[in-house]
């Protein structure tokens, strides 16, 4: 691992893959196909031989911008994916299989919940459990767990699970860990220091950061063991075990289902991606500020944030995240607010879903994302009615203080 710093490891990794031409972005490669001059090279690459057949299973592009995520996770390799969903998809349909049972945090994703829906009926067993302590993930435990799986800072309601001592636990199992670290970015958490063996990040959120790509991607951090993983098929456990993991997930999960990112997607995100580290800063500073500011407004009546001494993980989060709390908060108005008149008078706000973008967006959860859920499983999850979710971004601070003040003025 080079002594460079996180940001300039970014900037300059484009042009140390080697560009044509001394360009400083790698090539956008539209070719669906690659075309070999021995017949012999080309049945190697469909052997196993590093290199590119046909676009399905991944472009020189696509390989630039796994190589880039691969070194913001220092890990060892990753497989980039069409959008977040579709490079978790690809874990757990790849990894898992009727009878396995996986335990799960129970704060997560709402998509993710509806994904876990498909893979039971399947036959897949799953245990949803607070994962912000470790002795209920150690309680969920079965003869037929396989893997372990939570996001770092939970969306919408900011829970942090023990991700280090859920890494501990599954290390002494020999449990695959599985962390979607799309809420807390590879800046303020790599997968690897909690002891995670894959890491997911939604490419369309933070890593992009401007709207404009989706993208998801799966990292293998080299901890985990793959000769001790049941269902890698025999025709994947061959060469160095430490590539097996990512082997089966790209085969099966870009071959076989084919959620490919494309080209055009992989360069927009990979431009966004050299400001990373600068837009975290300056969005989690201003989600630090709102936060604060929030919480004593006589209008609000609850604001999640870790970076709230007043968050139940405040110390972990303090601990884990060099030093911020991410971007994202949850906000409870008064009661006698009507959400949606409050929202209709914002003027900076965009009323967007989506998060990690460069602006600051915000919607009615209850209303959108938790819709589906229904009123029961909402309220079991403490997600009240006048609750918005607030993905704060990178506009002038006083700005953003300021259309709060207004509306709930
Ligand atoms: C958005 C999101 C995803 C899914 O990513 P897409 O790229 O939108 O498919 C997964 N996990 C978390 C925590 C997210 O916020």
């Amino acid at each position: 691992m080079s002594a460079n710093g996180f940001t300039t490891e970014v900037i300059h990794s484009d042009r140390r893959q080697g560009s044509e031409c001394g360009a400083v972005h790698q090539p956008l490669h539209p070719s669906t196909e690659y075309a070999f001059s021995d017949a012999r090279e080309l049945a190697a690459v469909f052997q196993g031989k590093a290199g590119f057949s046909y676009a399905r299973q991944g472009t020189p592009t696509t390989a630039a911008l796994e190589k880039q995520v691969t070194k913001m996770e220092k890990g060892t390799a990753s497989v980039s994916f069409a959008s977040g969903m579709a490079a978790l998809s690809a874990i757990f349909l790849t990894l898992l299989k009727a009878g396995d049972h996986l335990i799960s945090s129970k704060y997560i994703f709402g998509n993710t919940n509806s994904l876990f829906l498909t893979l039971q009926g399947f036959g897949v067993e799953v245990t949803l459990v607070d994962a912000t302590d470790v002795e209920q993930v150690k309680a969920a435990r079965k003869a037929n767990t396989r893997m372990v799986f939570t996001e770092t800072i939970a969306n919408p309601g900011t829970q942090i699970a023990d991700l280090q001592g859920i890494g501990e636990w599954c290390a002494q199992e020999g449990l695959l860990y599985v962390l979607d670290n799309t809420l807390s970015t590879p800046c303020l958490l790599t997968g690897r220091s909690v002891g995670a063996g894959l890491v997911m990040n939604s490419l369309s959120k933070y890593i992009a950061g401007h709207g404009q790509a989706l993208g998801g991607m799966v990292t293998d951090t080299g901890l985990f063991d793959w000769t001790d993983y049941p269902n890698i098929a025999d025709v994947y456990r061959q060469g160095n075990p430490q590539s097996w993991g990512l082997t089966q997930i790209k085969k099966k999960g870009l071959r076989d289902m084919g959620a490919t990112l494309s080209s055009d997607a992989a360069h927009r995100i990979s431009v966004g991606a050299e400001t990373l580290p600068l837009r975290m800063q300056k969005a989690c500073d201003n989600a630090n500020r709102l936060a604060h500011f929030l919480s004593q407004h006589p209008r609000v009546t609850a604001v999640k944030y870790p970076g709230l001494s007043s968050h139940p993980q405040h110390a972990r989060a303090q601990q884990l995240f060099n030093g911020q709390f991410g971007a994202l908060l949850a906000v409870e108005l008064a009661a006698d607010i009507d959400v949606f008149d409050f929202l209709n008078r914002l003027r900076v706000l965009a009323l967007a879903t989506h998060l990690g973008d460069t602006r600051s967006l915000t919607l009615p959860v209850a209303h959108t994302i938790y819709y589906e859920m229904g009123a029961e499983q909402r309220a079991l999850m403490g997600i009240a009615d006048n609750l918005l979710r607030i993905s704060v971004g990178i506009e002038d601070y006083a700005d953003l203080e300021g259309d709060f003040s207004q509306a709930l003025a």
